[in-house]
């Protein structure tokens, strides 16, 4: 039988749209010592603005844009989608009817087949995998680096918002006794440390890879002492890994929902906190 207190602990959090998924979890909720968060969507809005368009010789500003809003037009990652926004923007969207196939690699970018043209949009690393010097950037931001059939076309730097609510969350988590916060992002380094700096974060993890951040996890202490918390796109496999894993935005990838152990509903960081206390407000009714 399920103590009483649980169901307690449980409806409260359900009312603040924070499904937790049985008793269990509380108690794991409770002995968290480590908080490790993914960056995009869950500190950052996850909303991207396009910041530069910046074409290698001989490409217009126009033709880079058009052509990494049709390789990211069958993606739904949030810098695919501020592509794609700031090509409808400026009414240079190609029709996306003649992609034959789409290839998206987790924490990279998309590969994109039109009969015999090969697109590739997406950071670095995807460029280095094809055997493509990538173009140096100085701008801050997340940056999409596109190619056709081998030849770079040029870069595009995104950059997103912090979420409102993450100082006052992150100061929640501490003072809910969580001595360690880790920030793990696939996003490249310079990027991410502005974000970790102004929220006064232990750890930052940049540069990872969706396998990666299980194991980078695991480095920050026993895994049965951490939460992590992503917003789903490619999370599933360290919020597995994680003593407690949250899900946040409920209408994330259905792969993370199911495998969470929390799932908070409306993207407000803010709700760490309050899980935290609720899971330690019900011990004290548990009998
Ligand atoms: P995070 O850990 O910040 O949520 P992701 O694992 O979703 O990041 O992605 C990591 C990186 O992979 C992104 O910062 C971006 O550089 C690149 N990336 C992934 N998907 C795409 C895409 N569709 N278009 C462009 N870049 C992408
Ligand atoms: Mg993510």
């Amino acid at each position: 039988s399920i103590p009483l207190g649980y169901f307690g602990g449980i409806g409260a959090a359900s009312r603040r749209g924070i499904l937790i998924k049985g008793g269990a979890v509380l108690d794991s909720l409770r002995d968290i010592r480590v908080a490790a968060l993914d960056k995009t969507g869950t500190l950052t809005e996850g909303v991207f603005e396009v910041n530069a368009v910046l074409p290698a010789s001989g490409i217009a500003p126009n033709e880079l844009l058009a052509t990494a809003a049709l390789a990211e037009s069958r993606s739904n990652h949030p810098i695919a989608r501020s592509v794609i926004r700031a090509a409808l923007a400026a009414d240079i969207v190609t029709d996306d009817a003649a992609i034959t196939s789409m290839q998206e690699v987790p924490g990279k970018g998309v590969v994109v087949s039109i009969a015999d043209t090969t697109l590739l949009a997406g950071n670095a690393a995807l460029m280095e995998s094809h055997g493509i010097t990538p173009q140096v950037v100085t701008i801050p931001g997340s940056v999409v680096q596109v190619a056709q059939n081998g030849r770079l076309l040029g870069a595009i730097v995104v950059a997103d918002r912090l979420k409102p609510q993450s100082p006052e969350a992150i100061e929640g988590l501490r003072h809910m006794g969580v001595s360690t916060i880790a920030m793990l992002t696939g996003d490249r380094e310079e990027q991410a440390r502005p974000v970790a700096q102004r929220l006064k974060l232990d750890i930052l993890k940049a540069d990872l890879l969706p396998e990666d951040k299980a194991g980078a996890l695991e480095a920050l202490g026993p895994v049965k002492h951490t939460l992590f918390v992503g917003d789903g796109i490619n999370d599933a496999p360290v919020l597995a890994t994680a003593g407690v894993g949250v899900a946040m935005g409920g209408l994330g990838a259905e792969a993370a929902i199911e495998t969470a152990d929390v799932v908070i509903l409306d993207d407000n960081p803010a709700r760490l906190p309050e899980l935290l206390r609720i899971a330690r407000r019900t011990r004290t009714i548990v009998w």
